[in-house]
């Protein structure tokens, strides 16, 4: 059974009164987080692509234009009370900029103290310190050097921590973690990959690792997803993904990146253009046509669907349409068996 789910999920921004463009952020989007099997997936993209936008839908902070965010079969919109409440307690998130999520006028203990008395977690202050301290050692934070300062007292990667530590209290089931390394220096990102993976490994919990930087995706995740403009373009075992990235888009990404693979080395296709902002309503064709060197005349006149290359992957792209055809859906049931099986 999924514990949360994702389906054909769609979202539309602008238009209202004052008319702006409507621009598509997230297109036709499947994913499924299972009950039993903790899962590692990474979805990855240049800013525009989606990737926060997805972040929000599935963390029921917006709600999608047209398909279903559901938590245990019952769409977000709809749980009741106790429904929202195990939502809220099971369905955590770490974003980019841990300086947003505490008030400058309090202690740090307070985003540790507060969850604790929300969901009545401990009985006592003693019991309360005593979950405090755990949460913090796993981490890999010290009592002395964090609690009883300040926010402004503390390093970006010991807030950050915190966060992670804050999500760890709570015992969560999934964990959404938005850009949480893009704002710390590069010798802290592993400490927090770290702490991330251990809370997959030791805890069960499933993460989904939303990042620009194929890299760390590369580093910690099982899956990966690859978003262009709202859109899927590559998915699937990482490992097979980022070594023999199949989509035009993807190789331009991989292609950026030193890989470790001295015996061959990746020097990329020859891809033009920039970075492209969100899609406009309208004509539809293969999002990443403007930027492709291998365009095709079917190109311009119709969206790629997702073609399954072997059992690993799917790929939006008319270079495989030899391909059987693969639902958004049946990539995200893909996916989700996959871990289950190799788990
Ligand atoms: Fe390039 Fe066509 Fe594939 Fe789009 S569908 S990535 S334009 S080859």
């Amino acid at each position: 059974m999924s514990l949360l789910e994702a389906r054909r999920v769609r979202k539309v921004f602008g238009g209202g009164l004052w008319r702006r463009a409507r621009v598509v952020a997230l297109e036709n989007f499947s994913l499924v987080f299972d009950e039993d099997t903790p899962s590692f997936t990474a979805v990855v993209g240049e800013s525009g692509s989606g990737k926060t936008t997805l972040a929000r839908l599935l963390l029921g902070l917006i709600e999608p234009t047209s398909g279903e965010v559901r938590f245990r079969g019952i769409p977000l919109r709809s749980l009741d009370r106790a429904g929202r409440r195990c939502f809220l307690r099971e369905v955590q998130a770490v974003f980019q900029d841990p300086y947003e999520a505490y008030n400058p006028f309090y202690k740090v203990d307070h985003v540790l103290e507060l969850p604790i008395r929300n969901f009545g977690l401990a009985r006592d202050r003693r019991t309360a310190r005593a979950l405090i301290e755990e949460a913090l050692a796993g981490v890999g934070l010290r009592v002395e050097e964090t609690l009883g300062r300040y926010p402004h007292q503390l390093s970006g990667g010991q807030r950050q921590r915190i966060m992670v530590a804050r999500a760890l209290l709570l015992r969560p089931r999934i964990l959404i973690a938005d850009e949480p390394v893009s704002m710390v220096d590069a010798s802290l990102r592993a400490t927090i990959l770290r702490s991330l993976l251990d809370l997959h490994r030791d805890h069960g919990v499933s993460v989904l690792y939303i990042t620009h930087d194929l890299t760390t995706a590369y580093q910690v995740s099982h899956d990966i997803v690859v978003l262009y403009r709202g859109g899927v373009v590559e998915a699937g075992r990482v490992e097979a993904v980022v070594r023999e990235p199949a989509h035009p888009y993807t190789r331009l990404l991989v292609g950026s990146i030193p890989l470790p693979r001295p015996d061959r080395p990746w020097r990329g296709e020859r891809v033009l253009g920039q970075p492209a902002g969100l899609l406009p309503l309208g004509p539809r064709f293969c999002q990443f046509l403007d930027r492709c060197p291998f365009a095709m005349p079917i190109c311009q006149q119709e969206v790629p669907p997702l073609f399954q290359l072997g059992s690993e992957r799917a790929v939006a792209c008319f270079l495989y349409r030899d391909q059987p055809v693969l639902s958004n859906d049946d990539l995200a049931d893909l996916l989700c068996k996959r871990t289950a099986t190799s788990n």
